[in-house]
């Protein structure tokens, strides 16, 4: 069994089993989380007899670096390999020295289709374990090996978060237990494309991460067509979702909104969407479409994206055009696709 991942408590029931204090565990967290130890033995304040139990029951396993693909923007693509075969893709991509991001995936594929975007081609593969969606970061950390070496984490990659719910919470909690990784809480931003019970369930979680919805439309009859999910739970049930989400003082939700031309990169969109968030703190991000090999969308003509913002921003919402990174090596929102599988995906 991987140690990543596993919960405080889950350590402290085996050390009660084997006749150990429960406050073992913390010790143990902190040799793996803030010591960066790869190894039971390395241990040394723990006794060789605990250590040897430790190495019988449990590894500590990262996924495995397969390759690092940099673009000139400076950003890193990593693929990874997982348990079990399967291959997942995560991107660092340094702003300034300040800020360092890195996007995470959290499934192999994504069963949802969204029709603009790469992964969703790909089907559900399988679900990730809460230790390959930590261990992306751990890893990355250790093989750029500066302490300070990412300073925002996204759960962007592929995947659909909270289509993998109990992992992506487990992950999500010893990312930002102060016992685990101690990562700010103000810092993570968890996206998703809106599945509406699930996102009610997370925000019951308490743990005040940054939210991030894809939304995408501002009308049914066009997300159904570029995100299906919208049959499932249309705009206004995601609306109301979002108003009644606990957010805490001061916090917005970033709104997601991949333009795509002419399919909803009007000004009666920009209107439309305006209405939409008129009654929640937000932030919207415009995504100019990365086009990706067999896409049918285009992005929009940059004057017609600067009218869209324009209108949005004397509206007086926060609106800013997401600059996309890792364009040069299929690392940009929505073109993560994990280029070698090691089968065929099907989905
Ligand atoms: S945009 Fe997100 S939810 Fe939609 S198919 Fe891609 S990875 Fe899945």
């Amino acid at each position: 069994m991987n140690i990543i991942g596993i919960s405080e408590d889950t350590l402290k029931e085996h050390l009660i089993a084997w006749g150990e204090p429960a406050y073992r565990a913390r010790q143990v967290f902190n040799w793996i989380y803030q010591q960066g130890c790869r190894d039971f033995p390395q241990m040394t304040n723990i006794s060789k007899s605990l250590r040897q139990k430790l190495e019988d029951t449990f590894v500590i396993q990262l996924p495995a670096i397969k390759s690092r693909t940099r673009s000139r923007d400076g950003s890193i693509k990593y693929l990874f390999e997982v348990k079990g075969g399967a291959q997942i893709e995560s991107i660092w991509m340094p702003d300034s020295d300040r800020r360092k991001t890195l996007c995470i995936s959290s499934q192999v594929g994504c069963r949802l289709a969204c029709s603009f975007c790469l992964t969703g081609t790909l089907g559900l593969r399988d679900q990730l374990q809460a230790g390959d969606i930590l261990g992306q970061y751990m890893a990355v950390l250790d093989d750029l090996g500066e302490e300070n070496a990412v300073t925002n984490i996204v759960m962007m990659g592929m995947g659909e978060p909270l289509d993998n719910y109990q992992p992506v919470v487990d992950a999500v909690r010893l990312l930002i237990s102060p016992d685990a990784l101690r990562f700010p809480t103000r810092k993570v931003t968890l996206s998703t494309s809106g599945l509406v019970d699930r996102l009610a369930d997370f925000g019951r979680e308490g743990l005040q991460v940054n939210l991030a919805v894809s939304l995408n439309a501002t009308e049914d009859g066009t997300r159904d067509v570029i995100m299906p999910i919208n049959k499932k739970y249309p705009i206004d049930s995601l609306i109301r979702c979002l108003k009644n989400y606990p957010l805490k003082k001061g916090r917005r939700i970033t709104i997601e909104y991949v333009l795509l031309q002419g399919i909803n990169d009007s000004l009666e969109d920009a209107r439309r969407l305006a209405k939409l968030l008129s009654g929640f703190p937000s932030k919207i991000n415009l995504i100019p479409f990365n086009p990706h090999p067999g896409s049918p969308y285009k992005p929009p003509a940059d004057k017609q994206v600067l009218e869209f913002q324009n209108y949005l921003a004397a509206k007086y919402f926060s609106v800013f055009v997401r600059r996309n990174r890792g364009t040069d090596i299929l690392g940009a929102c929505g073109q993560l696709a994990a280029e070698s599988f090691p089968q065929p995906i099907s989905g």
